[in-house]
């Protein structure tokens, strides 16, 4: 099956920019949302972004055009009608998947496939809700998805393997690079990456080292491109922390306990940048380190 008409539930970060890639690869994409502000801000996001890549040469005026012509927004499940394959990433609140993947299989043709962007929710889980649990797959997208190369594949124990290869397929059709992951609590890059973030948080707790010095250490000993306190300010401090939590819930692990220092930041309100404070504070030009 050649993937040519996508859906996208949620109009969300990350849901923008599927729909974005998606038109941008020759789908025809319809966008569903509960708001129509939330429509009318992604709409006006994926122009910027598209203007942007044309402005830039990286595509051409003409192609950025099409791409627009091909997307279409509306808050009425009928515009899924005809879809092949619709990714559903609304709001991380397994309520609300539920209650989106009834209402899509009561309009999808029978042989459509559903794919979740999920960060924590068990792929099993949601694929059981479905009327089509075999056609059913993760597709984990990173933020933000039109930069970022990666897209995690997830089977969920139901999911078939023809499933899986049209979703690879249609991965490679929007130039991410897939790879393949298991149905277990954070996949593989949240897997590795939270619990270094954990850990980074741990070495501030402990006083081994400040701030400034736990990521220059990591910036220059390891070649990472940030610090990891860094990235957890740029990722969202809550977000790091529900992860966090759904390791250890999930993994029953003690080696996943989040660390107290983290719990007290979200507890404050201190969630990064996007609340102005994290490890970092972003009130003046210069991040400065509070730590
Ligand atoms: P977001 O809060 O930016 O957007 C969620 C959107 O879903 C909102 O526009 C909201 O109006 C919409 N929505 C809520 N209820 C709905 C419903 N019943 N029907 C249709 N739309 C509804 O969230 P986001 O960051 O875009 O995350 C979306 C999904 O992607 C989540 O499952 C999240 O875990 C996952 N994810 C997020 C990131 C990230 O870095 N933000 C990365 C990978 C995966």
């Amino acid at each position: 099956m050649d993937i040519a008409r996508v859906g996208v539930v949620g109009a969300g970060q990350m849901g923008t920019g599927i729909a974005e890639v998606c038109a941008l690869a020759g789908c025809d994409v319809y966008l569903l949302d509960v708001s129509r502000e939330r429509l009318d801000g992604a709409l006006a996001a994926i122009t910027e972004s598209i203007n942007h890549l044309a402005a830039r040469r990286r595509i051409s005026e003409g192609d950025g055009r099409k791409a627009l012509a091909r997307l279409s927004t509306g808050l009425d499940y009928e515009g899924f009608r005809d879809c092949q394959l619709v990714i559903e990433a609304a709001t991380e609140d397994e309520q609300i998947k539920k209650e989106v993947l009834r209402k899509l299989c009561e309009v999808l043709p029978a042989d459509a496939i559903i794919t979740t962007n999920t960060s924590s929710i068990s792929i099993t889980r949601l694929a059981a809700q479905t009327d089509r649990p075999g056609r059913f797959l993760g597709t984990h997208f990173m933020n933000p998805v039109p930069k970022m190369e990666l897209v995690e594949l997830i089977r969920g124990i139901t999911s078939d393997e023809e499933t899986f290869r049209v979703v690879h397929e249609f991965a490679l059709k929007l130039g991410k690079t897939p790879i393949s992951a298991e149905d277990f609590p954070a996949f593989v890059v949240h897997r590795i990456l939270m619990p270094m973030i954990n850990e980074a948080v741990y070495t501030l707790y402990e006083g081994v080292g400040s701030v400034e010095s736990i990521d220059t250490a990591m910036r220059l000993g390891t070649h990472h491109p940030m610090g990891p306190l860094e990235l957890a300010d740029f990722i969202g401090l809550d977000t790091c922390l529900g992860i966090m939590h759904s390791l250890h819930e999930g993994l029953a692990d003690p080696k996943y306990r989040p660390c107290p220092l983290l719990v007290k930041y979200v507890e404050a309100g201190w969630l990064g940048r996007k609340a102005g404070r994290g490890f970092y504070d972003y009130s003046s030009e210069k991040p400065v380190p509070t730590r």
